[in-house]
């Protein structure tokens, strides 16, 4: 067993103390701590004496032992006297010495040597020895114990600091970000990245990183049905086992996308989410794994961070869901008028155009009166793909209640709007919706509005439009009229 003080060297300064006080007291020549090595050579950690010449200096590796050979296999303590004026082998010195009596003590592995040159060593000298011995080694190991304890204590401290780290964050791309900085830089890692995938497919992608080699694959997607990441997700453990990588191995994150890790390089993938509900997985390349602690850390990290994602996941569905309109997809009306309210603004200030289309469903009575309300939702949905094909990118489009839509078309003049209003009349009036064995035709009316500087808010533009709707209606239906501006 090894000696385990604050620095590895034997006794504690006050367990120095106490063996220096003992050899003066009993008038000792030389009392000396021997360590055991893992190896099965010993060192020499203390000589005590008012003359070390000749004495080997502390530090000093030997496999030879001497006469003090016999208390470590003999695990007792043992009295020596010698015969005559034959010189003794000590555990401390270069060449034997002249004696006239030793003692040699096991404690901790190694032994305490403690000699006399002028007189013998008696049985009562070397029980005091014993205690003294006991009292030493006892303070090694409550040293010991407090280190370990010290070192959990900082470990855990660690964790939390992290733990906390990754609780703060405010969005899914903040928490891996979070995730993969503290992870990599509590094992040292030189690689860390975070993988993750989406619930019933194979590819998964890079959302987070850490180290330069790494970055290069930021954004990146891959199959992850044949890596370690995909194994560490599946089987819901850190791989590999002894976290060190081999050639034999999986790829780690998958074919035609992977890291450079070569033989022998300290990994560890860590799957982030359960078995049950797996998101992913956390991998670091050339770091500290070893260590239940280690692992245990990283799995804290790893699953309070899944935990945090899911509930962004969550609450990012209830909040489209709350915007979404069900039969349609698009826009409700509360999530339209919040966003038309926000570009109204935007545009009034910046001076850009904002024209607003209100499309209502011609006679659309008639349709759930002869066809059923079934077919007349698809009718809805047909009139929903009809203007969603009309529209650019920044274009927006809403249900604004029962038959009747709104689109917001920014940074367009009423001109622009009158064509889009016009295509998608055109297409709806020269379309039919299969129905059974038959088909509908439907036909819309459409008002088109424009923001104005006589405009005060939303409501204008909304009202505008509604007006103008009224007289498409009022005006025969299918067709388009621009409010009055
Ligand atoms: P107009 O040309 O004047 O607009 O006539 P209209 O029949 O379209 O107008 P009205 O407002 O009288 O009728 C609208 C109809 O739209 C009545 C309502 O049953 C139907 N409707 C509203 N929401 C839905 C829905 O979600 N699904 C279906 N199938 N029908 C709906
Ligand atoms: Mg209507
Ligand atoms: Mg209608």
């Amino acid at each position: 067993m090894k000696v385990g003080t604050e620095n590895d060297k034997g006794p504690s300064e006050a367990g120095k103390r106490i063996l220096s006080a003992v050899r003066r007291a009993m008038g000792l020549d030389h009392v000396a701590w021997i360590d055991s090595l893992d190896d099965g050579r010993f060192q020499v950690q203390l000589v005590e004496s008012e003359n070390t010449q000749g004495c080997l200096p502390e530090g000093t590796v030997t496999a030879d032992l001497g006469a003090a050979a016999a208390v470590v296999s003999g695990d007792r303590p043992m009295v020596f006297i010698p015969e005559g004026t034959m010189p003794l082998r000590t555990p401390y010195s270069r060449s034997p010495v002249h004696l006239q009596g030793a003692v040699g003590i096991p404690a901790l592995g190694g032994v305490v040597w403690a000699d006399r040159v002028d007189g013998p060593v008696s049985q009562r000298e070397c029980d005091a020895l014993v205690d003294a011995c006991a009292l030493v080694s006892a303070g090694i190991e409550n040293e010991r114990i407090a280190l370990e304890a010290r070192g959990r204590e900082g470990y855990l401290t660690q964790v939390l600091e992290g733990l906390r780290g990754v609780l703060e964050s405010t969005s899914e791309q903040a928490c891996v970000g979070q995730l993969v900085e503290i992870a990599a830089g509590q094992t040292g890692s030189e690689i860390g990245l975070v993988a993750l995938k989406s619930p019933h497919e194979t590819e998964a992608a890079v959302v987070g990183c850490y180290g330069r080699d790494a970055r290069k694959l930021l954004g990146k997607t891959f199959e992850a049905s044949s890596g370690l990441v995909d194994l560490a997700m599946k089987s819901g453990a850190s791989v590999p086992a002894e976290f060190r990588f081999s050639r034999n191995m999986h790829p780690v994150l998958g074919p035609g996308c992977d890291l450079p890790v070569t033989e022998g390089d300290g990994i560890l993938v860590q799957p982030v989410g359960s078995t049950g509900v797996p998101m992913g997985a956390l991998v670091l390349i050339r770091g500290q794994y070893g260590g239940a602690l280690v692992v245990h850390g990283l799995r804290t990290l790893c699953d309070s961070a899944a935990l945090l994602m899911y509930r962004f996941r969550l609450q990012g569905r209830v909040e489209r869901d709350a915007m979404m309109d069900g039969l349609t997809g698009l826009y409700n009306r509360q999530a339209f008028v919040r966003r038309l309210g926000e570009t109204f603004a935007f545009c009034k200030r910046h001076g850009h155009d904002l024209c607003m289309l209100m499309i209502d469903a011609d006679h659309f009575k008639r349709v759930n009166d002869e066809h059923g309300h079934l077919v007349g939702d698809r009718v809805l949905r047909f009139i929903t793909d009809t203007v969603q094909r009309a529209l650019r990118e920044s274009d927006m489009a809403g249900r604004y209640g029962g038959e009747e839509f709104c689109v917001l078309l920014p940074n367009t003049d009423t001109e622009g709007a009158r064509l889009v209003a016009d295509r998608i009349r055109e297409t709806c009036a020269a379309s039919v919706v299969p129905v059974g064995e038959g088909k509908i035709r439907v036909t819309v009316s459409i008002g088109v509005s424009a923001v104005s500087g006589t405009m005060e808010g939303p409501d204008d533009l909304i009202a505008a439009a509604d007006e103008a709707l009224y007289l498409a209606k009022d005006g025969g239906r299918n067709r388009v009229v621009l409010a009055a501006g």
